[in-house]
């Protein structure tokens, strides 16, 4: 998915002394090498691999860390939003209303339970869903908002809270892209009905395969998720009700808690290269990303918009500078979703996000000569190419 190599057939010597990865999760490996090998001598020693002390204590950490009363940890990020929407009674004929940029998992696991995802255009300086043109999206089906905190970039929950506490409806926040995040102070996940994470590699908060939690503080909500994370058993071996396989691997969990005490410190880092950034492109003919006063962002990645976005981008890789578009197509256009009836111009703010945004590369081990490298290389595009 991430393009984590470059390809090897850069510019000149001098004009591309060396390769900028978009991102390395390796890095952070071996800055925690010994703590991480003894988190997992631990849990190898313990004879205890399924669920255990390593998860229930990552699960009591992450809702501490959120301000929340519940954290259930569940196989990935996917099934944390799925078997949220699951416990909240989500199912055939319902809809849920959500934002067409974004992953395609957070649509999916609506698609998954028979129920329809509506989707609703993004703002065009935050990529988040518009709550100003949510309320005419809602009709009798309606069940859940499901607003995405997209690039780490906390969405409009202010807005979105209080047009679904009128409506009486459910808020999922998909946290997937923004642990760490907040908006007024709070935590991204922990303000709507139930918050949704994961823990793929490349997360702010990632782990070395899959992982995924659901924070509430909601005690039925939580036990409920609970229950359907083991097959819905309750006790083992007696099911009222049919659940899935879906528990965070203790491997993954402790190194996981082993990694969590360093969040902050990264996701700062992550701001400061996103500063950087500001201050060196701001006068070049692209969007950069948006900033308020209300909130944190953690820029899971760093996204530019411009016209000139395909050329800007084969400019970079000739140059050993990776980038990513993400993504290129929104959900309301995907094949899948034709029998949804959204046409090309539906929704065309988040059409034109697919076509004019990429990432730039970001991760908190850059350097100040890689991120220079990509400063120079983006300056010189506009310089020679006007
Ligand atoms: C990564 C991601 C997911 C899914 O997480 P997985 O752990 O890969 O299943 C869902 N929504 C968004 C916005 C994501 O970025």
């Amino acid at each position: 998915m991430l393009n984590q190599s470059n390809n090897g057939q850069a510019g000149g010597p001098e004009s591309a002394p060396r390769e900028v990865p978009l991102l390395d999760p390796s890095l952070q490996y071996e800055s925690l090498k010994e703590p991480l090998h003894e988190a997992i001598r631990g849990v190898l020693e313990s004879g205890v691999y399924i669920m255990g002390p390593a998860v229930a204590g990552f699960e009591e950490a992450v809702a501490d860390y959120c301000g929340v009363k519940h954290a259930i940890g569940v196989a990935n990020g996917t099934d944390a939003l799925l078997l949220t929407l699951d416990a909240l009674g989500v199912g055939p004929g319902d809809e849920v209303i959500t934002t067409p940029f974004t992953f395609f998992a957070t649509a999916e696991v609506v698609s998954r339970l028979g129920a329809t995802p509506v989707f609703v255009d993004i703002e065009p300086d935050t990529y988040n869903i518009d709550a100003a043109l949510l309320e005419q999206a809602i009709t009798a089906r309606t069940k859940a908002i499901l607003p995405v905190h997209l690039f780490g970039q906390p969405a409009d929950m202010g807005a979105i809270m209080a047009i679904a506490e009128r409506h009486g409806l459910f808020v999922v926040e998909d946290a997937c892209q923004a642990i760490g995040s907040r908006y007024r102070g709070r935590a991204a996940g922990s303000i709507g009905t139930a918050g949704c994470f994961s823990f793929f590699p490349t997360k702010n908060l990632g782990g070395s395969g899959d992982g995924g939690l659901i924070v509430t503080n909601d005690d039925e909500l939580a036990q409920r998720i609970r229950v359907l994370r083991v097959h819905g058993s309750n006790p083992k071996y007696y099911h009222a009700v049919v659940g899935y396989n879906s528990r965070l691997d203790a491997l993954q969990a402790a190194m996981l808690a082993v990694k969590l005490p360093h969040l902050d410190a990264w996701n700062a880092a992550r701001r400061e290269r996103a500063l950087a950034y500001h201050e060196t492109l701001w006068d070049l003919p692209i969007q950069l990303p948006a900033e308020a006063d209300d909130r944190y962002p953690v820029y899971h990645l760093y996204i530019i918009q411009t016209d000139r976005r395909d050329e800007l981008l084969r400019y970079l890789a000739e140059r050993g500078i990776a980038s990513g578009v993400y993504y290129p197509v929104p959900l309301h256009l995907q094949r899948v979703y034709e029998p949804l009836g959204y046409g090309i111009g539906s929704l065309p703010v988040a059409e034109r996000a697919a076509l004019g945004t990429m990432a730039l590369p970001l991760y908190p081990e850059m350097s100040d000569e890689q991120q220079e490298c990509v400063i120079m290389a983006v300056r010189q595009f506009f310089a020679e190419r006007g």
